[in-house]
């Protein structure tokens, strides 16, 4: 078998070894750059020009290769919007009711637009609590006040109304400006940019030749495409892109259906075992109910899986994205409790190479060389989640064929994480706990990944509740995080994430402590 001469195949190929990140090391210089290519070419390129664009799913480019994991210390609106401005993206978690997590996709989704097609608007007559309760709950504080024909009347922002007494009682048409800058409906992003800019103002009102509003462009949004520039922005509508956790159960139909209606840009299936006939209905209930409401399939993330032959039944039953690990996150006690698992570097490269084998991305020559081919199959990338504690894991997971990696413990202490920062022991931390905790699982949602609906008994828990110390802003650690992976890819010799064969070493044990700080007094960083 070719396969079986290609480096990474020499390690886990027909072994019986579960292999952690740890257990694993990366040869320096040894990526395969084209089929002749020795595995020890001279690097001649900067960090600046390692590029990691890459996909979460068939059909979603990010360009920072970080996702977040749909945990309820971990992802919500804030987390989203920040991880998709750095060129990663969120997944919302499900352990909330609909309407919250309706409320947070709309949160993401309006955040940053180019034109803004359906502004939310109110009437003169409606009140002044209407609008603090739509701050609320879209985040952003002007709105258009239109009459019943739609035609522009005046704007009202929190400013009129944040210090008002009895907002109930106050109508928006006795406090809204009238005097507005408008644009025609004919003006390009363009021309409203230059009109924003020399009027100072933060919202360019646009209406059509009968003075009805059309649409709206924001000071904020231009300022935030020029700030960050990797931003993960959906092709047309140029909105932020998050992705939304659902479960295999029933009664979360409605769930599915209003998630797709509110918007989402692909969901996941969050089961701790993904390779069941329960998440294959799931996945073809998603993809039957997107074309009612789309009239085009939403791309679905099937898992949670650790073989390759688990992989094989998701990809044939239609997944657009593989979540590979189990039993291996920082708060997970799976492997303890079932004794079920995979050690992640054997369980990535196991998913990545079947996949790929399905897919003919790429074929291997006589050699055992990996030709790089261009895309020619379905593409169903791989999503490396849990078990990474620093970036070096992250450069092996991505070195072993994921195509993206999950974060939790990870992002948990950064500003946007849910929760409060506090001091334990005189650091300041914050609060992760895992899905299957007992914590997590006596709210709705976590119960349903970890606990099958028909059991009886005491719970069984597959997960713990811990803490994390503080990271700061994501606006700081992800950039950080992808520039050392930038290092490690330089450090390969591998300048893109296309798939290429890279050697790997086993570590002994005397190897991996040389490998850490060792034998001093103290050390900082
Ligand atoms: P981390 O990045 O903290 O190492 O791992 C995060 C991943 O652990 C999540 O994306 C999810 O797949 C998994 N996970 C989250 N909560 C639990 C849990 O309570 N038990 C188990 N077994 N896995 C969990």
């Amino acid at each position: 078998n070719i396969y079986n001469m290609s480096t990474a195949c020499q390690i886990f190929k027909n072994s019986y070894q579960s292999f952690g990140y740890d257990d694993l090391i990366i040869m320096p210089n040894s990526c395969q750059n084209d089929e002749n290519d020795n595995m020890n070419s001279v690097i001649d390129f900067s960090i600046n020009d390692v590029n990691l664009r890459t996909r979460i799913t068939t059909n979603i480019c990010i360009n920072t290769p970080i996702v977040s994991s749909p945990m309820d210390t971990v992802t919500s609106a804030e987390m989203a919007i920040q991880l998709a401005l750095q060129g990663g993206i969120g997944i919302l978690h499900c352990n909330q009711t609909i309407e919250d997590q309706v409320t947070q996709i709309l949160k993401v989704k309006r955040y940053y637009n180019g034109f803004i097609n359906d502004p939310i608007t109110f009437g003169p007559y409606s009140t002044a609590q209407d609008i603090i309760d739509a701050h609320e709950k879209y985040g952003f504080s002007e709105f258009p006040i239109i009459d019943e024909d739609r035609k522009l009347v005046g704007l009202v922002s929190r400013k009129e109304i944040d210090l008002l007494d009895n907002p109930d009682k106050i109508n928006v048409r006795d406090i809204m400006m009238i005097d507005l800058k408008t644009a025609p409906d004919s003006s390009s992003l363009a021309e409203c940019t230059e009109i924003i800019k020399k009027c100072k103002i933060s919202r360019l009102l646009i209406v059509d030749s009968e003075g009805k509003l059309a649409k709206l462009v924001c000071r904020k949004d231009i300022k935030v495409l020029r700030k960050y520039p990797l931003a993960t922005l959906h092709h047309e509508t140029r909105q932020l892109m998050v992705g939304a956790a659902v479960s295999t159960h029933e009664s979360d139909k409605t769930r599915i259906h209003n998630l797709i209606e509110a918007g989402v840009d692909f969901l996941v299936i969050d089961s701790s075992n993904g390779a069941t006939q329960f998440q294959i209905n799931t996945l073809k209930y998603i993809k039957n109910i997107s074309i009612t409401i789309l009239e085009k399939e939403i791309d679905v993330i099937c898992g949670n899986v650790v073989t390759g032959e688990q992989a094989r039944i998701l990809v044939m039953a239609g997944a657009n994205g593989i979540r590979v690990g189990m039993g291996i996150g920082s708060i997970c006690t799976t492997q303890n409790v079932t004794g079920v698992g995979r050690g992640q570097a054997s369980a990535i490269f196991d998913v990545a190479h079947t996949v790929w084998k399905m897919t003919m991305m790429n074929e291997i020559n006589e050699n055992g060389k990996i030709i790089v081919k261009p895309w020619t199959g379905r593409i169903i990338p791989i999503i490396a989640d849990g078990g990474i504690s620093n970036t070096g894991h992250i450069v092996k997971a991505l070195a072993r064929g994921a195509d993206c990696v999950m974060l939790g413990s990870m992002l948990a202490g950064t500003d946007e994480a849910p929760g409060d920062y506090y001091y334990k022991e005189g650091v300041r931390v914050k609060k992760y706990r895992g899905m299957g905790s007992m914590e997590a699982m006596t709210q709705r949602g976590s119960k349903e990944r970890y606990l099958s609906s028909e059991s009886s008994g005491g719970i069984v828990t597959q997960g713990v509740s811990g803490v994390v110390t503080g990271k700061g802003g994501v606006d700081k650690y992800v950039p950080t995080l992808a520039k050392a992976i930038k290092h490690g890819f330089q450090n390969m010799g591998c300048k893109d994430m296309i798939y290429r064969d890279v050697k790997f070493e086993i570590r002994t044990s005397a190897s991996i402590l040389d490998g850490n700080v060792h034998h001093l007094f103290s050390y900082e960083h």
